[in-house]
């Protein structure tokens, strides 16, 4: 794909304004490209040249104004038109290539029922692999869409159907929407409808997964039709685009895509298994973030991708937002402040780390690798601070103001603070500075005096990093925390208090009261910090954490502590203490999944060979503990039993519970925690090809197949890993999926004395991997393939010479930077 930079974006829209695209694709057939049939209408400066994307196997008809435009014109990608008149009608009809990276159009075959299901995600510049497009945000257009495709098909797509005739689907014109939003799907999808509130809804699934589909769909559209409620008393606009539509898509790069009309998400989000209620949390939140999108993104559009942050924070915070006052899952900020944010954080610490709102993104190359952390956790957070800070009322009619001026067109950052500026009657230019134009993060520390048992004075520290000296006014919560008689831990009161920029600041307040047993920073979450309490409220943490009752204030504590570790402040040994006493008593399922998670992340690369498989039994220890103390058939229940199951070593047992032996009562053996068995039987080298093929032989669905992709890699075999390598790095023909989770099975703390030289084969090899693979499939193969737990002096030499190379693709550059800055505080925190 050629990358295309902000200035030909610029360029271009200076020359062209778009006015209809007309599709029609011819999906019949069982080869490996598809016919497609394009009618662009656009204005130009009269005489000027411009270039579409444009990425044909073959091209048949090609004219400009009824003109043959020359084969030699397509080339690199681009279809390079000169002479424009004012009005142009360019007709292109050529035959284009399925892809299998989720891009473009991809195309899967079910191995279930040997199903062939198509989708389309041209985002983030793979418009040209589908038709000639203008493929930048602000060139929008009108799109009509027609398909041709086999009778026993569903198709659907943004527009709304006109007309079906046997295998000929026709599609009404969509509103202006930009090319990237372009959305189809195609193959013998399952369709559940529904309707609400004039709005006509639509679930699509594989055919395999129909029954779950079933299952799942009054759950989806309720909370379908509570978000579309609540954003509709948020926002004066209704919902612009017509139909809501949701389809589950196979092997689907994100979680899911803000299509107007037409979402896809992967289709793990229909599960076949037993689910714990954080992931069904996780799901509502994902509807609610790609309905905010349908304003925030479609409706409004940044006009070039340095905007980017206007559609990911604001879709994570109204998603987070939305889904907690709507839905009947209330506890999406506590996961936003457990997980999400550790997410900013780490990105925000990293040497690539940006600002939310960069002054320039200068291609589309940079665009994909902001979609991180930052673009989405840290705005949001940011975004949550601003509205502590403004006043919700103020906020929200400044956002209306917005839509109302840019609805279908596109917008910049100052157009967004100019609209809430004028609502507030506050100037918030000093603000975007600090928090949108300026990287990194502060870290807040409280430092208590006492005198006898009441507070001499509270004050809370500010301090930003050398090479990111800015600090920042924060809105902070702090809650005073006391153990009453019978052991609950409970909330005297919280002080809310504006931090003053100069960097310290003392809670008069608190001056002469009676001090807490735990003074929490940053209580209610309301503020994007790195957050350090005082030492004797981190002494009280692994006694008092478990009694307290508000799930939120946990989640704070929690994510310090975990960051305290990943700094090197505190030992992972200490962690797993922590870890073992106040983990059996948790009841927040998300808070035990993250925990289980991080720790288990940090045991592998931060504690040594000697004391890893200590470390590792510990938290096998603190997982089963929860697993006896968790009520039966509860989501605890699942999280605790997954927890146990990936640190455990004891291989008996694990093949007890396959052959349905001392299962603990009320948990399900069903196929994914099978599978979840057999992968770390995998990885003791207690399970071989035999069993992983029987598995298979049980399971063969889709899912099973990733299944097992994962557990071959996993096996301690020269033979099996050499395999795993060499289908990630050379072969083209493994999907986007397969080859990502087959990188993940492949790296394993256990086994790196069998490793040893595939740290130097990543270095040397991975360059041509980004030739095999493209865009987000590349990205993500390079990340799960990174030798991350071969933690060593040698490895960081390694990744610096790679680094060193000035030919090496940006998206390998960033993935290298960033895993290798993780690599430095393990290897630091070792000692
Ligand atoms: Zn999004």
């Amino acid at each position: 794909m050629p990358t295309l930079t902000r200035a030909e974006a610029a360029d271009r829209a200076s020359v062209v304004d778009v006015e209809t695209y007309s599709v029609d694709l011819d999906v019949t057939g069982d080869g490996d490209t598809f016919r497609s049939r394009a009618v662009i209408r656009f204005r130009a400066r009269a005489g000027a040249a411009t270039f579409l994307e444009f990425e044909p196997v073959e091209v048949g008809t090609l004219t400009l104004n009824g003109a043959a435009v020359e084969e030699s014109a397509v080339r690199d990608g681009r279809l390079h038109l000169t002479g424009l008149a004012e009005e142009n009608e360019l007709v292109a009809d050529a035959r284009m290539r399925y892809s299998i990276d989720g891009e473009g159009l991809h195309r899967y075959t079910d191995p279930a029922d040997g199903n062939v299901y198509l989708y389309q995600h041209l985002f983030i510049n793979n418009g040209g692999r589908v038709l000639p497009c203008f493929d930048q945000p602000d060139l929008k257009a009108s799109w009509q869409v027609s398909v041709t495709a086999p009778e026993e098909w569903t198709v659907a797509t943004n527009g709304t159907l006109v007309t079906r005739d046997g295998g000929r689907w026709e599609f009404a014109p969509t509103k202006r929407i930009s090319t990237y939003l372009a959305s189809l799907i195609a193959g013998r999808y399952h369709v559940l409808t529904d309707e609400h509130d004039g709005i006509p809804l639509a679930l699509y699934a594989r055919a395999a997964l129909a029954e779950h589909l079933e299952a799942e769909a009054p759950e989806i559209f309720e909370i379908t039709k509570q978000c579309l409620d609540r954003f509709h008393e948020m926002f004066e606009i209704r919902y612009p685009f017509g139909h809501y539509q949701q389809a589950f898509a196979p092997e689907f790069n994100f979680g899911a895509m803000e299509y107007p009309g037409l979402v896809v998400f992967r289709d793990e989000f229909i599960p076949r298994s037993v689910i714990t209620e954080s992931e069904r949390e996780h799901r509502a939140n994902v509807i609610a973030h790609e309905m905010a999108h349908q304003w925030f993104g479609d409706l409004v559009t940044m006009a070039w991708w340095d905007d980017l942050w206007l559609n990911e924070s604001f879709a994570e915070y109204l998603g987070t937002r939305v889904a907690s006052e709507a839905t009947r899952y209330r506890g999406t900020w506590t996961t936003f402040a457990m997980h999400r944010k550790a997410w900013g954080l780490r990105a925000d610490q990293r040497p690539s780390t940006h600002p939310v709102a960069p002054a320039e993104v200068t291609d589309t190359d940079a665009a994909l690798l902001n979609f991180d952390g930052i673009s989405y956790a840290k705005g949001a957070a940011v975004l949550k601070q601003l509205v502590a800070w403004l006043g919700d009322e103020a906020f929200r009619s400044g956002l209306n103001a917005h839509f109302e001026t840019h609805a279908y067109g596109n917008a910049t950052l100052a157009d967004l603070l100019g609209a809430l500026s004028k609502a507030s009657g506050r100037d918030l230019s000093g603000w975007a500075e600090v928090w949108l134009r300026r990287a990194q993060v502060n870290t807040l520390r409280t430092e208590v005096r006492r005198d006898g048992g009441n507070y001499a004075e509270v004050a809370v520290v500010q301090t930003a990093p050398a090479e990111f000296p800015t600090l920042r006014p924060h809105r902070v919560g702090v809650g005073l925390f006391d153990q009453a008689a019978g052991g609950a831990v409970v909330r005297r009161r919280t002080v809310e208090v504006e931090l003053d920029p100069s960097g310290r600041t003392v809670i008069e307040e608190l001056t002469g009261e009676p001090a807490a047993d735990l003074l929490l920073l940053n209580d209610g979450d309301l503020t994007y910090a790195k957050i350090r309490l005082d030492p004797d409220s981190a002494a009280a943490v692994p006694l008092l954490l478990p009694l307290i009752d508000d799930s939120l204030a946990r989640a704070v504590i929690w994510a310090a502590v975990l960051d305290a570790v990943v700094d090197g402040e505190r030992p992972v040994a200490e962690l797993v203490t922590l870890v073992l006493a106040a983990l059996p008593v948790e009841t927040e399922v998300v808070i035990v999944e993250d925990v289980l998670r991080a720790t288990r992340g940090l045991v592998d690369r931060y504690a040594g060979p000697e004391t890893r498989p200590a470390a590792l039994e510990l938290l096998a220890q603190a997982a089963e503990r929860l697993l006896l103390a968790s009520p039966a058939g509860s989501s605890l229940q699942l999280a605790a039993a997954r927890g146990f199951i990936g640190a455990t070593t004891e291989v008996s047992r694990l093949r007890g519970w396959l052959a349905a032996e001392n299962v603990p009562q009320g948990l399900t053996v069903d196929a994914d925690l099978r599978w979840l068995i057999q992968y770390r039987l995998a990885v003791l080298g207690a399970a071989g090809p035999g069993e992983i093929d029987a598995e298979l032989g049980r399971d063969r669905s889709a899912s099973g197949e990733q299944w097992a992709a994962r557990c071959r890699a996993a096996l301690p075999d020269p033979a099996a890993k050499e395999a795993a390598w060499n289908a990630v790095v050379a072969d083209g023909s493994l999907s986007n999926r397969l080859a990502e989770l087959t990188a993940g099975g492949f790296w394993q703390p256990e086994q790196l004395g069998l490793l040893a030289g595939y740290a130097e084969r990543y270095f040397a090899e991975m360059p041509e991997m980004m030739r095999v693979r493209s865009g987000m499939s590349a990205e993500k193969a390079a990340i799960a393939a990174y030798p991350d737990v071969a933690v060593s002096a040698a490895t960081r030499r390694l990744a610096a010479e790679l680094l060193a190379r000035p030919d090496l693709s940006p998206i390998l550059r960033r993935v290298v930077q960033d895993a290798d800055d993780d690599m430095r505080r393990a290897l630091s925190a070792r000692g």
